[in-house]
């Protein structure tokens, strides 16, 4: 059936979240976490739609949206099909418009609207195929995946012959990995218990709920106050590491067990990450993250600026001795930083985000590089849509690129789901549940109701909140 691309829209959605210091943290203190969202529709008997987005936090989602709608109208009179046939070769096309390129490249506004855009084409792909986005990409032979990466500028660490290699010799455990993870979920981990902006009540009660719905590595926001910091870790620890508040039946988890090597895994097998958002220079993240040894993290998150590669690199190498390592990635604005971090040994943990990189392509090319290295990817989530984003990222790893989940966990954030209508979900055991429904794609398409009432600045969530003259 042939059919023709036709037209699209796009949507500046922003929910006002700084109302209640949700996503606080020491750099972004104040976010109305927000969607820059696009529909792309095509023409034909049984129209395609595919919908996308990248995520922002409030102030310039507009500009994202212009971003969009300016890429988006390359892609107006073209056969989805022939785009399908080689995403690799359509993300080179996307991604190289000789005047856009300018205002990048591959950077900044014009990337994360790239982003939103390659995402929208990939949930009509998957639809297309009425298949959840994950399984679309693990059910691709080796050549088929590998003719969907974004490769430019990333051969000298790793070609596509070495890629085709590694996918190939994963392919025969694919299908008893996907059994393994439908069954069990994809480990998760849980950030909402440790905003900045939380007093150590809330911390506390956040932390005793999640201890209790089975989550087994949590992660504070540190940075403003180290005195602060150390109490609030100490709280946060005195729970996770005490049996009493384990789900019923549970023992924990051994902290000598293999999986948990080298994260400071406590006497439940609990394991604590912090996160400071990019808010020191390097000599002192180096100090500051020393002085808060006693709370024992597995890792630093965003230590120092998202481009300093070789300052990760040094804080990564000070800390070694004191047994906590570097994670990276959301604000890593393509696989050539990634490419760079991984081979100045700057990370201990791949932080990948699904619409800062340009979409799924970008991402595959990351995931396959950080497998290559031999660095576990935990994507980074939260904010808006990205939950139900990284799952499909996640799978992809495991059953296709790295074959392991033992020692990677996904960030959750219990924020927004609802807005979604097909929101990713968390069982018994703390663990992502794999998405199933044929009709779901990429899992990003939002209710029409949500878009009507977060829309700004016309929705009536925001005329309401202009009239009462409190937003
Ligand atoms: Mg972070």
């Amino acid at each position: 059936m042939s059919r023709t691309i036709t037209h699209f829209e796009t949507h500046d959605v922003r929910f006002p979240t700084s109302l209640s210091g949700d996503g606080t943290d020491a750099m972004n203190t104040d976010c109305d976490y927000s969607s820059a969202y696009v529909s792309i529709h095509t023409d034909g008997e049984s129209p395609l739609v595919g919908h996308g987005m990248t995520f922002t936090i409030g102030r310039g989602n507009e500009i994202v949206c212009q971003a969009i709608a300016t890429l988006a109208t390359r892609l107006i009179g073209r056969d989805p099909e022939e785009l399908f046939k080689s995403m690799g070769k359509t993300w080179d096309w996307m991604s190289s418009d000789p005047q856009l390129r300018w205002i990048g490249p591959e950077k900044g506004v014009i990337h994360i609207a790239a982003g939103a855009v390659n995402n929208a084409l990939w949930d009509m792909f998957a639809r297309s195929r009425g298949k959840p986005l994950w399984k679309l990409v693990a059910d691709m032979t080796p050549e088929e995946l590998v003719d969907a990466t974004a490769f430019r500028y990333i051969t000298d660490a790793i070609t596509r012959e070495e890629a085709l290699a590694m996918l190939k010799a994963k392919e025969a455990g694919k299908e008893e990995r996907e059994t393994t993870v439908r069954e069990l979920g994809y480990p998760a981990y849980v950030t909402s218990a440790g905003w900045l902006g939380y007093s150590d009540e809330k911390v506390a009660r956040l932390t005793r709920e999640a201890v209790a719905a089975g989550f087994n590595h949590f992660k504070m926001k540190v940075g403003a106050d180290p005195v602060s910091d150390v109490r609030r870790g100490l709280i946060i620890r005195s729970i996770i590491d005490d049996p009493q508040y384990l789900p019923p039946g549970s023992k924990g988890r051994d902290p000598n067990s293999p999986e948990l090597k080298g994260k400071n895994a406590g006497p439940t097998g609990a394991v604590l990450m912090i996160d400071a958002n990019q808010v020191w220079d390097v000599p002192q993240a180096i100090e500051y993250v020393k002085s808060l040894e006693a709370i024992k993290p597995w890792f630093i998150e965003e230590p120092t600026a998202p481009d300093d590669i070789l300052g990760h690199a040094a804080i990564r190498k000070a800390l070694k001795p004191h047994g906590i390592g570097v994670a990276t990635g959301e604000h890593a604005h393509n696989r050539m930083v990634f490419k760079q971090l991984l081979q100045a040994e700057a990370i201990d943990v791949c932080q990948i985000d699904s619409c800062r990189l340009a979409g799924v392509s970008e991402v595959l090319s990351v995931l396959l590089m950080a497998a290559k290295f031999g660095v576990p990817v935990c994507p980074h989530a939260g904010g808006v849509g990205l939950c139900e984003y990284v799952i499909h990222l996640s799978l992809i790893d495991y059953i296709a690129v790295s074959g392991t989940m033992e020692r990677n966990v996904l960030e959750f954030v219990d924020h927004l789901h609802e807005h979604f209508l097909y929101p990713c979900s968390i069982n018994s055991k703390g663990r992502y549940n794999v998405p199933l429904n044929s009709a779901e794609g990429y899992s990003i398409e939002m209710h029409e109701q949500s878009i009507a009432e977060y829309e700004w600045p016309h929705g009536s969530y925001w005329m309401k909140a202009k009239a009462q003259g409190s937003k």
